[in-house]
């Protein structure tokens, strides 16, 4: 493996903070368990972090399972992250609308899109609950989304309500393929029958990092002192990219240093490596 250049090592050793993808990154979706098993260096990097006091989150980009649940699977995989390391784009919604001041939302999904929002002192108003003065609808994964759920969020935005999405995907990679991204789908739903375009909170958006930011106790500012790392440059790269922050994108997920490479300037990595190895070796 080659040597870093010194210029990225330099960047990598004077972080503010690390912001890592899970899948494909961190770890790789275990088929026989259902849970997660590390990728090689993964293990050792959050480690080294810990041990210079460097702040860090992992955030995925899925709203299926409440945070704790993916922090559990990932110490069962032998990685040291805590609960409040680990974030959704429902970690990051609700740090938004906390930011906002926004108090009642309507939240198209289950447990896992509102647990987060009900840990930050929101009021969740559940998918087809009668109710008013709804401040924001929010949507996230919802396989079990019916009609009456979207009445009832194109009600609240006629009423005013802004429109907030986890992620605005069209479709994320599965066992045996592409699988829909059922908040893609409802969002395209909504603004045909409000002309409102949902607000993405998740990744790649701006609001995404800077929740993650303030979540580590760090200024906006902090943005461009950060390390993102991750498998998918229309996620987290596109992050790095806008924001200024270091992007390292690793091979060991979705996509081949081809792949990256490909990628239009707006989705383009500032290194590519085929695992987190090299990291660990320049902070040590
Ligand atoms: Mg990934």
């Amino acid at each position: 493996m080659p040597d870093l250049d010194p210029a990225i090592a330099r960047r990598m050793i004077d972080a503010t903070a690390y912001i890592f993808d899970m899948d494909g990154t961190l770890v790789l979706g275990d088929a026989a368990s259902g849970g997660h098993k590390a990728l090689p260096g993964a293990a050792d990097l959050l480690s080294t972090l810990r041990s210079r006091y460097t702040p860090f989150r992992v955030f995925t980009n899925g709203t299926a399972k409440p945070p704790s649940v993916y922090a559990a699977s990932l110490r069962h995989a032998g990685l040291d992250v805590a609960d409040h390391e680990m974030m959704t784009p429902s970690t990051s919604a609700a740090a938004w609308f906390v930011r906002k001041g926004i108090k009642r939302v309507r939240v198209l999904g289950l447990d896992g899109v509102q647990a987060p929002l009900i840990e930050a002192g929101i009021e969740v108003v559940g998918p087809s609950e009668m109710a008013s003065n709804v401040e924001a609808v929010y949507t996230g994964w919802f396989r079990e989304f019916t009609l009456p759920d979207l009445e009832m969020a194109c009600r609240d935005v006629w009423d005013g309500a802004i429109v907030t999405t986890a992620s605005n995907v069209p479709f994320f990679a599965a066992l045996g393929g592409r699988a829909i991204g059922a908040s893609f789908a409802i969002n395209a739903m909504i603004r045909a029958m409000t002309g409102k375009q949902a607000k993405v909170l998740g990744k790649p958006s701006q609001n995404a990092l800077h929740s993650g930011l303030a979540l580590m106790n760090l200024p906006r500012s902090a943005a461009r002192s950060t390390v993102i790392v991750g498998d998918d440059p229309a996620l987290e790269m596109r992050m790095a990219r806008v924001s200024g922050a270091l992007g390292v994108a690793v091979t060991t997920g979705l996509n081949n240093a081809a792949d990256f490479l490909a990628c239009a300037p707006s989705q383009q990595a500032d290194v590519i490596l085929s695992g987190l190895e090299p990291i660990v070796k320049a902070l040590s």
